[in-house]
């Protein structure tokens, strides 16, 4: 069994998804059971989650959201006159 220390020694040096498979098991067990570090640890685990997830899927979440945010030419064209009727009132 790991100790509080070990765990958080480990997760604070590297990605727990880079170590090994029994290291990675053992890790998971303690963080899972553990009335100390568990919520703490599980936390840090989530985050690196979310940070590999950003960085394996980087480019295409840039582009959707820069997809998200551009309006299509109609739309503009239509926004224009709104803003043209607007301006006359
Ligand atoms: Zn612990």
């Amino acid at each position: 069994m790991l100790t509080c220390k070990q765990v958080s020694n480990s997760l604070n040096k590297k990605d727990y998804k880079d170590l090994s498979f029994v290291q990675r098991i053992l890790l998971k067990f303690h963080v899972r059971c553990c009335l100390f570090c568990g919520k703490y640890n599980k936390q840090v685990m989530e985050t690196q989650d979310m940070c590999r997830h950003f960085r394996e899927n980087e480019d295409s979440i840039i582009e959707s959201a820069d997809s998200e945010i551009s309006l299509d030419e109609d739309k503009k064209k239509l926004l224009k006159e709104k803003m043209a009727q607007s301006m006359d009132c």
